[in-house]
C-alpha cells in the first residue's frame, strides 16, 4: 500500500486526497487536495466554479496527533467572490472556517474542557489556553441548537460572577430541560432586557414604543401605552420566571412577560442560609483564636465543609466531625440546625399547605434565634415569602436548580483564565447547555453507521 493511501484510511479526513507525506523532526506533514471542483464560500456554502484571481493560499491546519508525532495537514486554497461575504479563501469540509484546526482536533478539545482541567488540556494537548477558549467559541456557535429558545415555560435568570469580582455573566436556564440555554456578558435590568430582545426578534425594531410619543397633554395615555407594551410570542408562553432576591431581573421580567409568576430560586434561600451558617461559624472562630485556644480554633476551621454540604453528601471524616459539632452544642449547632430547616421547606413531596406551615414555623424560629445573621434572613425571606411559595406551587425543583447552579461556578471558575467573556459563556453553555459533545471516533461511527 503506497503511503498517501495509508494516510488517507488512518486521517479520514473528508472530501480530500491525500497527495504526500512529509517527516519533518518532531511532525508530519500530510499535504491533501479537495475532491471537490467548485469552489464553496466558508461562511454561507454558497458555490462556483469560477475564481476570483489565481493567487493560491496555502494554509495549514494542526489534526489529532499521530503517537508522539504532532500532524500538520496542508492544503492549497483557492479564493472565490461570493455575492453576500466578498473575497474569501474557499471552505475545507474537515475544518471550521477561520480555524487552525481540524474538526477532529476541535472536537477532542471541546470535550475535555466540558470535562477536565486546564493543566490537563493544555500539557496533554500542547496548546494555551487562549486557544482553547477559541476553539470553544466556534464549537459552541456551531453545536447551539437555534431553536433551543422555543418552547420555555419555567425559566430561571441568574448571575455569576465571571474572573474578578463585579465581572458578571447572565445565564437563563430552562427549568424543564436542566439546562442553560442562553447567557450574556453583565447583570441586571439591561441583561435581562437582551434577553427578551433575542426571544422576540421582532419586537427588537422598537422596543420601548411609548418613547418620543407621549405628548405633554396625554400623559395617561403614555401610561396606558407603557403598560400595554406588547408581548412577544415565545416571552407569552412563560409561565413562570425564577430570580434571585435583587430587583433588576425583577422589573425586565414584568415587563416583558406580564403574565409569567415571578418566583424566588430555592437556591438562592439556601444559598443565603448557607452565608448566614458562615458567618456565625467565622463569628465563632474568631473568638477561639481570641481566648487563645489555638487546637480547637485549628479543628473549627476544619469543620467549615462538614456544615455547608448537604448532611447525606458527607464524608465519614465529616460526619464524624459534624457529630462533634452537635455533641458541643452551642451557637454554631443552632446556626447549623436552622440552615437545614431552611433547606427544610424545598424537601421534596411537601405539598404547598404543609410548605406554608413550614415557612410561616421557620420565619417565627429565625425572629427568636438572637443569631443577627438568621435574624436579617428571616427579614428576607418574610420579604419574599410569596414568590418562595409560588416557586414551590410551580414545581421549581431545588436540588436540581442547585446542581446546576453548582456546575455552572465549576465551569466558570475553569473559564477564568479566558480573556474573552464570550469563551467564558460558550464553556457553559457546551457544558451545561442543551448540546451532546462526542469524541472524533464517535462521530466516524455516527458518519458510517
Ligand atoms: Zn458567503
Amino acid at each position: 500500500m503506497r503511503v498517501t493511501t495509508v494516510f488517507s484510511r488512518l486521517l479520514r479526513l473528508p472530501g480530500v486526497w491525500v497527495r504526500k507525506v512529509r517527516f519533518e523532526p518532531e511532525r508530519v506533514i500530510v499535504e491533501v487536495a479537495l475532491r471537490r471542483e467548485r469552489l464553496v464560500c466558508p461562511e454561507c456554502g454558497y458555490s462556483t466554479a469560477a475564481r476570483k484571481d489565481t493567487r493560491p493560499e496555502n494554509s495549514v491546519w494542526r489534526h489529532l496527533d499521530l503517537g508522539v508525532w504532532r500532524l500538520e495537514v496542508h492544503c492549497r486554497r483557492r479564493r472565490l467572490w461570493c455575492p453576500v461575504h466578498g473575497a474569501r479563501t474557499e471552505g475545507v469540509p474537515f475544518a471550521r472556517p477561520g480555524a487552525e484546526f481540524t474538526r477532529d482536533f476541535e472536537c477532542l478539545v471541546a470535550w475535555l474542557a466540558t470535562r477536565t482541567d486546564k493543566t490537563t488540556i493544555k500539557r496533554m494537548l500542547r496548546i494555551d489556553w487562549d486557544t482553547v477558549g477559541r476553539i470553544v467559541k466556534r464549537v459552541c456557535a456551531d453545536e447551539l441548537d437555534p431553536d433551543r429558545l422555543n418552547d420555555l415555560y419555567e425559566i430561571g435568570i441568574d448571575e455569576v460572577s465571571w474572573k474578578r469580582r463585579h465581572n458578571y455573566l447572565t445565564l437563563v436556564a430552562d427549568h424543564r430541560r436542566g439546562k442553560i440555554v442562553w447567557g450574556c456578558k453583565g447583570a441586571g435590568e439591561k441583561a435581562a432586557d437582551s434577553f427578551f430582545a433575542e426571544l422576540d426578534p421582532e419586537l427588537l425594531a422598537d422596543p420601548y414604543p411609548e418613547h418620543g410619543e407621549i405628548q405633554p397633554q396625554s400623559r395617561d395615555a403614555g401610561e396606558r401605552e407603557k403598560r400595554e407594551q406588547p408581548v412577544g410570542d415565545r416571552a407569552a408562553k412563560l409561565r413562570a420566571i425564577s430570580l434571585d432576591m435583587g430587583h433588576g431581573y425583577a422589573k425586565s421580567a414584568r415587563r416583558h412577560a406580564p403574565q409569567a409568576v415571578i418566583c424566588i430560586d430555592p437556591y438562592h434561600v439556601v444559598q443565603l442560609a448557607n452565608q448566614a451558617l458562615d458567618e456565625v461559624r467565622r463569628g465563632y472562630w474568631n473568638e477561639l483564636r481570641r481566648i487563645g485556644d489555638q487546637q480547637a480554633a485549628k479543628r473549627f476551621k476544619d469543620a467549615r465543609w462538614s456544615l455547608l454540604k448537604r448532611p447525606e453528601k458527607l464524608t465519614d471524616t465529616q460526619a464524624a466531625t459534624l457529630a462533634r459539632l452537635r455533641a458541643a452544642g452551642g451557637e454554631v449547632w443552632r446556626a447549623y440546625e436552622l440552615k437545614e430547616a431552611t433547606r427544610g421547606i424545598f424537601a421534596p413531596g411537601l405539598q404547598i399547605d404543609d410548605v406554608e406551615i413550614l415557612i410561616d414555623r421557620l420565619l417565627s424560629r429565625l425572629a427568636r434565634s438572637r443569631l443577627e445573621p438568621f435574624v436579617r434572613l428571616g427579614k428576607t425571606i418574610r420579604k419574599h415569602r410569596d414568590g418562595i411559595l409560588a416557586a414551590v406551587r410551580l414545581g421549581i425543583n431545588q436540588g436540581r436548580t442547585e446542581a446546576l447552579n453548582n456546575n455552572v461556578r465549576l465551569i466558570t471558575r475553569r473559564a477564568y483564565g479566558f480573556h474573552s467573556a464570550k469563551a467564558a459563556l460558550a464553556l457553559v453553555l457546551l457544558t451545561c447547555g442543551p448540546i451532546t459533545l462526542h469524541l472524533p471516533h464517535e462521530l466516524h461511527a455516527l458518519a458510517i453507521g
